[in-house]
């Protein structure tokens, strides 16, 4: 919260995770104002809409700031549009379709002198702060991940989740590296893994992961869209001091099985409240370490194929 004005900002792709969490995180934080949007759709009623983020860079100097909430595969192109324009950009997780994107963006943010806050929701879940500090001091020997859900709950009708550049399973499972990279004191690089596509599909419905890491770590991540029976997203991790385990996708934190009190603003309003510190502050937070992860395992993946998936 702040006395000064708040800042106009821009939501481009009004879809799910938009009006889920962007509109209401924007709605109930005094630092921005929901001044306009890009969408094919429609938009958000009462707020201007535009069809192309070109149009609205065109017509609304007065917003410096856009929030991109669209599929990874358009986003570069907003992107790049919003920097060359000197406006700040917030980018929904995935940052790029590409590793190569990302760097580029990040440069351009660099030499426009605005800011780039490249998103990980996964990393602000209540647990995962209080789990990264216990770990910092800790010998680990094994890690494990378990991301699992139904695709036809969490993701109906979803077309561009299934072709290139959609990342299939990985866009779930993404959320669980970025907690990974984000609470392990020693990086660890993928070594191997088995990426199960549909026979009628561009993405996989399902990923084994193995990592290589300090001391010989035990590591490996299960990522699974055919989880019927609810969803499992939990990161387990023995140490020489006992185990931690974070569950719900990072919300609770259990050490030794007893659940640790933890507490946070929520995931998307910690988002916005630091984009506007890094609009301030005049910073950029771009850390493309998860996309590494599943990069590699597009490059080292073993491929097997599976029986069709229908929606
Ligand atoms: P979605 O429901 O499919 O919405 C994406 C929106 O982006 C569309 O409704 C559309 O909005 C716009 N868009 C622009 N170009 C598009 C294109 N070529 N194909 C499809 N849509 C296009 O997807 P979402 O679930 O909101 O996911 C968007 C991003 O947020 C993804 O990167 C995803 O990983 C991330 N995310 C999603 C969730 C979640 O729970 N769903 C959670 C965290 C992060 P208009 O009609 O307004 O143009």
């Amino acid at each position: 919260m702040t006395d000064t004005a708040a800042m106009p900002i821009a939501i481009v792709g009004v879809g799910k995770i938009a009006r889920d969490q962007h509109i209401p995180a924007i709605a109930a934080d005094d630092r921005f104002t929901l001044a306009a949007t890009v969408s094919r759709s429609g938009g958000v009623e009462g707020v201007e809409n535009f069809e192309t983020v070109e149009d609205l860079l065109a017509a609304r100097p007065d917003i410096p700031a856009l929030s991109l909430c669209m599929p990874p595969l358009p986003r570069f192109a907003a992107a790049t549009a919003a920097l060359a324009a000197g406006r700040h950009v917030m980018l929904e997780k995935p940052p790029g379709a590409t590793v190569a994107e990302v760097f580029k963006l990040d440069r351009l943010a660099r030499a426009r002198g605005v800011t780039l806050h490249a998103t990980w929701h996964s990393r602000c879940a209540d647990g995962v702060a209080a789990a990264r500090a216990w770990l910092r001091d800790r010998q680990i020997t094994r890690l494990r991940i378990d991301w699992r859900e139904d695709v036809r709950k969490w993701h109906p009708g979803q077309d561009w989740i299934w072709q290139a550049g959609g990342l299939g399973v990985f866009d779930p499972g993404i959320n669980a590296l970025s907690i990974m990279t984000e609470i392990l004191p020693h990086p660890l690089h993928l070594s191997g893994a088995e990426l199960h596509f549909p026979e009628n599909r561009e993405t996989p419905i399902a990923a084994d992961l193995r990592f290589a890491g300090p001391g010989g770590i035990d590591a490996s991540a299960g990522f699974d869209w055919r989880e019927e029976d609810g969803e499992v997203w939990e990161i387990t991790v023995d140490t020489d001091g006992g185990e931690l385990r974070l569950v719900d996708g990072g919300a609770r934190l259990l050490i030794d099985g007893t659940e640790q009190p933890v507490e946070g603003p929520g995931e998307y309003p910690a988002l916005y409240h630091r984009f506007a510190e890094l609009i301030e502050t005049a910073q950029s937070d771009v850390d493309p370490a998860p996309l590494v992860h599943v990069a590699d395992a597009f490059m080292l993946g073993r491929r097997i194929v599976v029986e069709p998936f229908h929606d």
